[in-house]
């Protein structure tokens, strides 16, 4: 008889979602009897001044999602460098895919290039080799790509940073490395307003020029400067995506929490790596670059042994209700981007111009999605978890 295989019969350690602070400044808002800011009105004033502060940039404009934020930023380098992004955006497949489709809404196309070798982000080298008008890089599951190694490019870089808030590389916040930094504040991420999004720049140009993509003429008014903008001051794209108050102050308090929140993952990951090497399982977390402090959406582990039967793998971590996370689908393969009529159905200006990507043309992403382990790790302290997470995860152990 083989002994029973351990499992995690703890409840995953989580904090609650939204803490009296949250509720406070919720309430007082809706006290106030304004939840609808036209202008830079105090809710988005705050969360935008916080995240600036963060990261270290000039300025900071809120959206109402991510995804907005990106339309916004890839609309914006175009102004900024005078330039249209006729060539793409170079871009890895391991991202979500409104970042993919992004590069539809601002008038170019997305240009798949692979990941750096045993890395979850875009190979730079790949990405130049595209020959592509701009980079959106996305620090895929908190780990920070290696900006420097970007700097070169001729090319603006956008930076999605949807994963990584608070993350630094080389001692620098990420979302300051790129022409525009880009942060989701949807609530799986760990900074929420329940929705939306945030802008980082340094660039006064991109400042304006992604204003005028979805806010109101208010404020188009009461800030443009930018000459070529300034007739844009009545009516601009208008997509409207300027963030509800109540998500912005959400967020604002969520903000005052991240470091801490960020230190106790760090201890649970470092704990748990320790326990993997003390029981010599075939499996090691991705690391971050020397000098860099990773963000936290997961965290992904290597499987070192080759990974053989994927979903015995999975059904085995469910079994033993492992915290474990679905990498996202592979993009590429979805019929939105396999067959050109959906394609050109959304975005018109890819007609007879959009070539579906060869998933085969990326092996280090192939062998990134199948060799790798996205676990959750708890953003409170969580000692007697994470002794049972690592015993579980013997599971990862092939049989011989
Ligand atoms: C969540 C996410 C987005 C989109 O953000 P929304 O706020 O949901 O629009 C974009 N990119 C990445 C990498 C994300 O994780």
């Amino acid at each position: 008889m083989t002994a029973a295989a351990p499992m995690v019969t703890m409840p995953f350690p989580r904090r609650p979602k939204y803490g009296d602070a949250e509720i406070t400044a919720a309430t007082a808002l809706l006290r106030s009897g304004s939840l609808s800011e036209i202008g830079r009105g105090p809710a988005s004033a705050g969360l935008e001044d916080a995240f600036a502060e963060l990261i270290g940039t000039t300025y900071a404009l809120s959206f109402n999602s991510g995804t907005a934020s990106l339309h916004a930023a890839l609309n914006a380098v175009q102004h900024a460098a005078s330039t249209d992004l006729v060539a793409g955006v170079a871009m890895s497949p391991m991202t979500w895919i409104s970042a993919i489709t992004a590069a539809f809404h601002a008038g170019s196309y997305p240009v798949f290039a692979d990941l750096a070798p045993h890395s979850p982000n875009l190979d730079p080298a790949a990405a130049r080799a595209t020959g592509c008008s701009a980079v959106l890089v996305t620090h895929a599951w908190g780990i920070p790509a290696r900006m420097d190694e970007f700097a070169h490019q001729s090319v603006p870089v956008v930076e999605d940073c949807s994963h990584a808030h608070g993350a630094l590389y080389q001692n620098r916040p990420i979302g300051s490395w790129g022409r525009a930094g880009c942060f989701s504040l949807q609530e799986s991420k760990a900074v929420s307003g329940g929705e939306g999004g945030v802008l980082t720049t340094d660039d006064r140009a991109v400042y304006e020029a992604a204003m005028t993509v979805g806010h109101h003429p208010f404020r188009l008014a009461a800030e443009l400067t930018d000459l070529r903008l300034l007739p844009l001051t009545t009516a601009a794209a208008s997509y409207k995506y300027r963030i509800p108050a109540l998500s912005a102050a959400i967020a604002t308090e969520q903000l005052k929490t991240l470091p801490e929140r960020m230190r106790a993952c760090e201890d649970n990951l470092a704990h748990l790596t320790h326990l993997i090497r003390t029981i010599d399982l075939p499996l090691q977390p991705v690391p971050a670059p020397e000098g860099s402090l990773r963000g936290w959406y997961g965290a992904p582990f290597t499987l070192l042994e080759p990974v053989t039967a994927p979903a015995a793998l999975a059904a085995a971590c469910k079994q033993a209700n492992l915290p474990v996370r679905a990498l996202y689908p592979d993009w590429m393969s979805a019929p939105l981007l396999q067959q050109p009529a959906l394609t050109e159905r959304y975005w018109p200006h890819m007609r007879g111009r959009w070539n579906p990507p060869d998933v085969r043309d990326f092996p280090n992403y192939q062998n990134f999605r199948k060799q790798t382990l996205l676990l959750k790790i708890p953003d409170t302290p969580a000692p007697g978890y994470v002794e049972q997470v690592a015993a579980a995860l013997t599971i990862t152990r092939q049989p011989s």
